[in-house]
């Protein structure tokens, strides 16, 4: 990561500051997310979380929660509706948090784009990160 290592416990709170919460742990990796889901999700043209140990991740209970399929669910602010966490299927033992709820997020670098064959074609994202088509699900539970 080009930015420093962060460093204590890590900070968020969705947009209307219903829900608050403290991750007292290091993510395990962050990445950006092109696919088509997490576009819809986020509204942005592009996501990006950083994903910790499930243990570790313990706000899930305030907040609201979305079981979209037996591989996917999302938990959100009821009041305001900012994305604070996904589980998938596929990385079990992984909660991904959007990097834009992270106070820190200055600090959190993705180290790589997921889903790369779908990202916009007018999104230029200069960087050198290795490109995944697909969800990197190797990468990211290593
Ligand atoms: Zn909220
Ligand atoms: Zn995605």
């Amino acid at each position: 990561m080009a930015s420093k290592p962060h460093t204590g416990p890590l900070t968020g709170r969705c947009y209307c500051g219903a829900i608050g919460f403290e991750i007292d742990a290091a993510p395990q990796t962050a990445a950006y997310c092109h696919c088509t889901d997490c576009r819809r999700l986020t509204g942005a043209p592009v996501a990006a979380f950083a994903a910790f140990a499930a243990a570790d991740v313990t706000y899930l209970d305030a907040a609201t929660h979305l079981k979209m399929s037996d591989d996917v669910e999302r938990w959100h602010c009821g009041r305001c509706g900012s994305a604070l966490a996904s589980w998938f299927s596929y990385l079990p033992d992984q909660i991904y948090v959007p990097l834009g709820v992270l106070d820190a997020a200055g600090s959190l670098a993705p180290t790589v784009h997921c889903h790369a064959d779908s990202a916009l074609p007018w999104l230029h994202i200069a960087d050198d990160l290795p490109r995944v088509m697909g969800s990197a699900r190797e990468v990211l539970h290593s």
